[in-house]
């Protein structure tokens, strides 16, 4: 079981926290949270692959759908070794406050396979996902379920689930999204989730009186998420001064240059050991002084023992739980405002809904088109947050569940389920 910093919890458990405190602020009674709390349906597969030596190596897949009272389930597809059960569970019960808080009409899921892609060969992935994807496709459907990535997948990832279910059904590109453009992907698909976490940083930095040029953007992981994040960030003027990825970090207190980094990173493959930089350790880069520290890698990096380390103003929530909740309280009481993941990520499955709504009736819209509606949607999101929590005085994240949990607990109540 995934366990995250000190508090033994799972993650499932853990997120189920902040599910709690918004089902108390609702007056749910028990029937209700445990409907509400509970994935609707969860599947375990079984994923054989035949290895590039001949071996047959046998890995573990989960679908799990949590809620799907608001629309289709829909959500990403994580490769990673410690893609588990629980944790599966908990990333779907985000998926489902998530895409209630930011008012698209789907409801949430997530999938995962454990193991480490690093470690895998491109015919070897290529197996695993049509093996995966042949193991759930009963559940899935474009009205049903529709697959995303997330950490260890991409687009090519998603093109093989696509070819696999298209074997069975004929060809169905709204299937999933974060596909190539060529083969019915969106533009602006691959920058989206970033593209809306720099949006939540530039509202919440005017409504904080924060200069983007100032004390400095930290972003932890150079991947899809944080690589954009640090891109943008940059376009828009921020001061980036700290990236990772997995290998370590590079830290410069008066700005990294992004073409140079883009280069380096081009040439080496990494982001550490960038010349004229410091090099830092992922630990220790997630406790300099800057005004936005973007964990953008995995979970639980904030955890009790570091959380009275961290120098930020804010924490910018671009990965998925992030900041378990020890750390969360503790940073509170210091005063350091959390931007809570269902609302800074919510980007990338915003714009996978411009995706599949285009597939439906074959459409294909123009990135700036996609860039101003995923503006507007992101901008309403955060300013819903921002005013409930104002008028409720509780916490930005405390204010995302409350709306999140409360749009579902509203419609499952209109169709019946409660
Ligand atoms: P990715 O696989 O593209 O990139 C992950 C990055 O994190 C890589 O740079 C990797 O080197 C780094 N990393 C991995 N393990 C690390 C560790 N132990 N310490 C430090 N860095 C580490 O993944 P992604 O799609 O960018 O997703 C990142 C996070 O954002 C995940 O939590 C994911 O659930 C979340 N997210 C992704 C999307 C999306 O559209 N891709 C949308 C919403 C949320």
């Amino acid at each position: 079981m995934t366990t995250v910093g000190s508090t033994g919890a799972s993650t499932y458990e853990a997120v189920n926290i902040f599910f709690d405190r918004a089902a108390d602020r609702l007056k749910l009674d028990d029937g209700e949270r445990e409907l509400l709390r509970r994935p609707w349906r969860e599947l375990q597969v079984a994923v054989p692959v035949r290895m590039d030596d001949g071996r047959i190596e046998v890995f573990t897949g989960y679908r799990v759908q949590h809620n799907g009272a608001r629309g289709p389930y829909k959500g990403g597809v994580r490769y990673h070794p410690l893609a588990d059960r629980e944790e599966v569970k908990a990333l779907a019960s985000l998926m489902t406050w998530k895409t209630a808080l930011v008012d698209i009409p789907f409801g949430g899921a997530k999938g995962g396979v454990q193991c480490d892609p690093h470690l895998l060969s491109e015919g070897e992935l290529n197996r695993l996902t049509r093996r995966y994807t042949a193991n759930i496709e009963h559940l899935l459907a474009v009205n049903r379920d529709i697959l995303a990535p997330d950490l260890g997948t991409n687009a090519q990832t998603m093109v093989w689930m696509m070819d696999e279910y298209g074997r069975i059904h004929g060809h169905t590109p709204g299937i999933v999204t974060g596909k190539p453009i060529e083969l019915g992907g969106s533009a602006g698909r691959e920058a989206a989730t970033g593209r809306g976490v720099v949006t939540v940083v530039a509202e919440v930095a005017k409504d904080a009186g924060i200069d983007l040029k100032g004390g400095g953007v930290i972003v932890q992981g150079f991947g899809n998420v944080g690589s954009w994040t640090a891109r943008i960030a940059d376009e828009m003027g921020c001061n980036v001064v700290g990236v990772s990825d997995i290998q370590g970090g590079s830290y410069r207190s008066d700005g990294i240059d992004m073409k140079q980094l883009l280069r380096h990173k081009d040439e080496t493959g990494t982001v550490t050991g960038l010349p004229g930089a410091d090099s830092v350790s992922n630990e220790e880069l997630l406790e300099q002084p800057c005004d936005f520290l973007i964990p953008a890698a995995i979970d639980g990096v904030i955890h009790a023992e570091n959380a009275p380390r961290i120098k930020a103003k804010m924490v910018i929530e671009a990965a998925n739980h992030p900041v378990i909740p020890e750390a969360d309280r503790i940073l509170n009481d210091r005063g350091i405002k959390i931007l809570p993941d269902i609302l800074v990520n919510a980007g990338g499955v915003i714009v996978s809904y411009f995706e599949w709504s285009q597939n439906l009736y074959q459409a294909h819209w123009k990135e700036d088109r996609v860039t101003t509606e995923l503006k507007k949607i992101m901008t309403r999101a955060y300013r819903k947050v921002s005013e409930t929590a104002e008028r409720e005085a509780i916490t930005y994240r405390d204010a995302a569940f409350l709306i999140g949990v409360g749009s579902v607990a509203h419609v499952a109540r209109m169709r019946g389920f409660i």
